[in-house]
């Protein structure tokens, strides 16, 4: 059977309208609020919550797939028992996402193996379904892209780009000097961000030891100075969970 030409008219003006789930549900939830003998009112107040909760669901969707976690980790499976050196408080406070609203930045200082990249992840992931637009990259990744970029020719499109960020994290700055350029580079983000983008920036190197890595002192004391502004610090300075999970699981054996 054809469509008569007043549902043909409202299918199209549901998809004029981009409301998907409306299109493809107004039918049964006229059935269901038929039967329930809901009003005129009713019927549309359920289909637009369907579409509404579709949507927020979608763009959440969208968010995570934007900011390119490498894993999705997130607070309830990060035991802080085994890393007591951690401020919880300050990390739940920290997931509730206020600082993101204020621009300010967070700084995870720790060894190897201390849940830092996951903490990081984690707090992403939570600022994502908040709404916020977040972006994760290894530091040395976001370094290595900046040079690509400015060779291509396309650095500043990219520049604008994690300026429309609300989160920029920078996992693992590292043993591993930067290039002149790159470090330069480095340095221009988190000036651009200043105030306007938070950024959290995951290290096992202690303050003294950045200028190894940036390659220049003034550089580092610029980069710094911007960075610890408007600053949390979280220090996570307990074992490896690395080691102890396999010293854990060598022992079960
Ligand atoms: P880091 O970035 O400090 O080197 P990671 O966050 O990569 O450490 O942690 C290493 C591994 O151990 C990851 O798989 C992480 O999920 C896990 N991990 C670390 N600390 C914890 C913790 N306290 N609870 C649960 N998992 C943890
Ligand atoms: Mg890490």
């Amino acid at each position: 059977m054809s469509k008569d030409p007043s549902t043909l008219l409202l299918e199209h003006h549901l998809k004029a309208l981009k409301l998907p789930t409306v299109l493809r549900d107004y039918l049964s939830v006229a059935a269901s609020c038929s039967l329930e003998r809901d009003s005129y009112p009713q019927y549309l107040l359920r289909l637009l919550e369907r579409e509404l909760l579709d949507r927020e669901r979608r763009s959440m969707e969208r968010r995570l797939k934007e900011a390119q976690f490498p894993t999705t980790k997130t607070i309830e499976s990060f035991d802080f028992a085994a890393q007591p050196s951690l401020n919880e408080a300050l990390v739940r406070e920290l997931l509730r996402g206020d600082y993101i609203g204020k621009k300010e930045n967070v700084l995870l200082v720790g060894n190897p193996g201390t849940g830092k990249t996951h903490v990081a992840s984690a707090l992403g992931y939570a600022a994502c379904t908040q709404g916020r637009r977040v972006r994760f990259f290894t530091t040395t990744g976001l370094v290595t892209q900046l040079l690509e970029q400015r060779e291509a020719r396309s650095l500043q499109r990219f520049l604008r780009q994690l300026e429309r960020q609300d989160l920029l994290i920078l996992d693992e700055l590292g043993y591993v000097p930067f290039v002149k350029a790159g470090a330069e580079l480095l340095f221009d983000v988190v000036g651009r961000a200043y105030e306007r983008t938070s950024l959290l920036l995951t290290t096992n190197l202690p303050f003294e030891q950045w200028t190894e890595v940036m390659g220049s002192e003034r550089l580092t004391g610029a980069m710094l100075d911007r960075l610890t502004h408007r600053v949390h610090i979280l220090e996570a300075n307990g074992p490896s969970y690395r080691l102890q999970d396999a010293k854990a699981r060598l022992k079960r054996r």
